[in-house]
């Protein structure tokens, strides 16, 4: 397992952060690395989960979790919340995308298999987003949703926050049907040249970037991961692998 991480964090000491992704074994990625329960055995999920705690620098007890279902919505979390979908005998913070925080030592975190994380700190105030976008949340522009989250209980200001815009399925490989399309056309009347490449293939990073440059947030201050855990061979890869794929973790958390 490795932890995969951003520059624009680099000098950040008040947060830990990353990407926790397989090693990769005889061309695929080891399934022993697979960070979700819906994907693996409790015994192997919980080892894997052991060591992505250390490699982060968390208690894996702490990976607190929302029950993702491709929305918009935005969960504060704080205490009282930590360590909630931690494993499976303990259910998620509630339904939804992303979650904010200005609590300490609450890694909150999102499971993702060619979706999009997108990190976003608050080095002003000291707060932190996660948001999981693949296309649906995307198209319901999730991380405009967490960036006016942060404002609304840090007072966060977009043009102080850094977002990085981590690994996820690239342009080069995502393929969709005309539904996706139709939605995405609803969604971003007049944005279809930041989305839609000449083969069809959709661009969901720009988009979301697009997105967070509309809340307000500088060009310099968003990275985007150039890794596709599609065809990047590092990742797991839901359309690569197809159902029953493991789960690469991202996690945020403030430490001090
Ligand atoms: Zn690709």
């Amino acid at each position: 397992m490795r932890l995969v991480e951003a520059r624009i964090f680099q000098g950040i000491s008040w947060i830990r952060h990353g990407v926790l992704a397989p090693s990769w074994r005889d061309g695929k990625p080891d399934p022993a690395d697979n960070l979700s329960f819906k994907s693996g055995t409790e015994s192997q999920v919980r080892q894997a989960r052991a060591l992505a705690g250390e490699l982060l620098g968390v208690n894996p007890a702490h990976f607190t979790h929302v029950y993702q279902v491709h929305s918009a919505t935005v969960f504060r979390v704080t205490r009282a919340d930590r360590g909630k979908g931690a494993f499976p005998n303990i259910s998620q913070v509630g339904n939804g995308d992303a979650m904010v925080t200005d609590t300490t030592n609450v890694p909150i975190s999102i499971l993702v298999a060619d979706c999009i994380p997108i990190f976003l700190v608050d080095p002003h105030n000291h707060a932190i987003g996660l948001a999981h976008a693949g296309w649906r949340g995307t198209a319901g522009s999730i991380v405009a949703e967490t960036v006016r989250r942060m404002h609304e209980c840090f007072n966060t200001d977009p043009g102080d926050l850094l977002v990085w815009i981590g690994p996820g399925i690239g342009c080069c490989c995502f393929e969709v049907g005309p539904e996706v399309i139709a939605q995405f056309r609803e969604s971003f009347p007049g944005w279809e040249p930041y989305w839609l490449d000449r083969s069809g293939n959709i661009n969901l990073k720009e988009i979301n970037r697009r997105i967070a440059l509309a809340e307000g947030i500088r060009p310099e201050n968003i990275e985007i991961s150039g890794d596709c855990t599609l065809c990047g061979k590092g990742y797991f890869s839901y359309r690569r692998d197809g159902a029953g794929t493991g789960h690469n973790l991202s996690a945020l958390t403030i430490v001090e």
